[in-house]
Formats: structure tokens, C-alpha cells, sequence
């Protein structure tokens, strides 16, 4: 259902924007790949979303971190496609440390990456959605758009700050066919998650399942991971013209996490 239109994922070669652009690719879409990733690899998946889709599939390596990049990046989509109508903001990063530990760079880098890129992706695909006169915004924001934890206090207040930005632009674009909303994953499944297994295991003297019930799935009720297909599929709704009237939404994923 998505033929003829483009979607742009940031941080898409892995996680939960890699599943993004499957997910998008696998309806029709056009889809530019971003993020940082062994260059073979980054060639294949881009291969296989052409097939899957039947449509092109561009990379932009992207750092988006810098302002200039990201206008670099949102140009070759506009050249390549005549604009993004599906913009996924999906790149981030965390570091854990209490926050008088914390290193100013790295706060100035979470902020960049988590917040200011959407910012700018945003103002930069929003004339051309409000001319179309159709769009969608997605932002993966965290269960730390709603709740905190400790020593992550630049995720955190960046997350809530996608949350804010979310809720300010849906409101901007309203009347113009283009839906701005946020998704809120608790614990997501990734290989990220899975490799800090039997380290976690051998530190603490615990088994596989203690690591995942007791240290990692501590705040989600169900003791379930969220997977990366359930936030693509979330995802792929908010395009249908059924999602129309879902704006300026902050759709928790979290396993019932925020709701204690
Ligand atoms: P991931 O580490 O698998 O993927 C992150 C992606 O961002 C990669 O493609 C990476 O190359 C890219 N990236 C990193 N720095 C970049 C930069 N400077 N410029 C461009 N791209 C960059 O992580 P993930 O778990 O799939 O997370 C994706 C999003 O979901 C993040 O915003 C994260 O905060 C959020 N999230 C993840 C979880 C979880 O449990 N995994 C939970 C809630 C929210």
C-alpha cells in the first residue's frame, strides 16, 4: 500500500530501523537506509529491500550528529525521490553514568543524535508532506519519554524531549494531511540486548534466565522482550489511512512498563 511513496529510516543498517525499513520496503516503499555499519553488509540489506519491494533503495552514511550532514542527506532523498513522505526518526545512542560523572561530550552528542536530528530531518521533509498534502512522522522516543532510571539522565531528558517535539510539530501540521507521532518501546530484543547476556551472567553468578527476569526485564511486567517486528508493525499502521486521526501520540510499546 505504499507504492510510489519514500520513506527515510535513520538508523536503519540494524535494530529496530532495520525492521523499520522491511517492514516499509516489504508494502512498495522507496526507502533511503542510514546509519553507521560494515559496508558489505549495509550493500546487502540494500539489495534485498530492492527486491522486496520492488522499488529503489538509497544509503546515506549520514552522521547525524551534524546538522550539515543531515541537509546533505535530506537534499539526495529530495533528488533522488522529490521528497520523503515517511520519516522515520529512529537513531540513537545511550550512556550510562551518574550525571556529575557524566562527560559534557557525551551529553552534547545524545542531545545531537537523539533530539536535535529530528529536528532537523523534520523541518527539512515537512514543505514537501504539507505540499503533498500527506506524510508521517514517526519517532522512536524510549519508555524514557514517560519514566526515568537512574544515570541516564541525557537519554532521558532527550526522549522526553522527542516526546515534547512530537506533540508541538503534530499540532503545526494538523490540517495538512501529515501525522506526527512517537513510539515507546520498553526493552527491545536486539543483538545488543542478547551479547550482554553472558557477560552479565559470569559478573554476577547468574543463570541465563535470573539476567533476563532479574536484571534486564526488572521493569516490564509481562518479562517479555518487545521485537523489533512489533515496533515495524506499529510503525507500518501509523501510515495506513486508518492512523489518520492518530497525531501527536506517544503509542507506549513497553510491556506494561509505564503503567506501574
Ligand atoms: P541499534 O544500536 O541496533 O541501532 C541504532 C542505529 O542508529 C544503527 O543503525 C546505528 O548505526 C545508528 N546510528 C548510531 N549513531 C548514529 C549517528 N551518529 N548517525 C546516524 N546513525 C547513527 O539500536 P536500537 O535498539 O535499534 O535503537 C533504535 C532506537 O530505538 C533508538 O532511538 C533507541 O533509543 C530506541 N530504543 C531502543 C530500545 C531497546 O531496548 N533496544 C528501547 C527503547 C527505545
Amino acid at each position: 500500500f505504499l507504492k510510489g511513496k519514500t520513506a527515510l529510516i535513520t538508523g536503519s543498517t540494524s535494530g529496530i530501523g532495520l525492521a523499520c525499513a522491511r517492514a516499509l520496503a516489504g508494502e512498495g516503499a522507496n526507502v533511503v537506509l542510514n546509519g553507521f555499519g560494515d559496508a558489505t553488509e549495509i550493500e546487502a540489506i540494500r539489495g534485498e529491500l530492492e527486491q522486496a519491494s520492488g522499488a529503489r533503495a538509497l544509503y546515506s552514511a549520514a552522521d547525524l550528529t551534524r546538522a550539515e550532514a543531515i541537509e546533505a542527506m535530506m537534499a539526495e532523498a529530495a533528488e533522488a525521490f522529490g521528497g520523503v513522505d515517511i520519516l522515520v526518526n529512529n537513531a540513537g545512542m545511550q550512556h550510562v553514568a551518574p550525571l556529575d560523572q557524566f562527560p559534557p561530550d557525551r551529553w552534547d552528542l545524545i542531545i545531537a543524535l537523539n533530539l536535535s536530528a529530528v529536528f532537523h530531518t523534520t523541518r527539512l521533509a515537512l514543505p514537501g508532506m504539507k505540499a503533498k498534502g500527506w506524510g508521517r512522522v514517526i519517532n522512536t522516543a524510549s519508555a524514557h519519554s514517560l519514566v526515568a532510571s537512574p544515570n541516564k539522565a541525557p537519554y532521558v531528558a532527550s526522549k522526553h524531549g522527542v516526546a515534547g517535539l512530537t506533540k508541538a510539530v503534530a499540532l503545526e501540521a494538523a490540517t495538512s494531511g501529515v501525522t506526527v507521532n512517537c513510539i515507546s518501546p520498553g526493552y527491545v530484543w536486539t543483538p545488543l540486548v542478547e551479547n550482554q547476556i553472558p557477560d552479565t551472567m559470569k559478573a554476577r553468578g547468574l543463570t541465563r534466565e535470573q539476567v533476563m527476569n532479574d536484571v534486564l526485564l526488572a521493569a516490564q511486567p509481562t518479562k517479555q522482550f518487545v521485537t523489533v517486528d512489533q515496533v515495524a508493525a506499529l510503525a507500518l499502521f501509523l501510515c495506513r489511512d486508518e492512523a489518520a486521526s492518530i497525531t501527536g501520540a506517544n503509542l507506549s510499546m513497553d510491556g506494561g512498563w509505564t503503567a506501574a
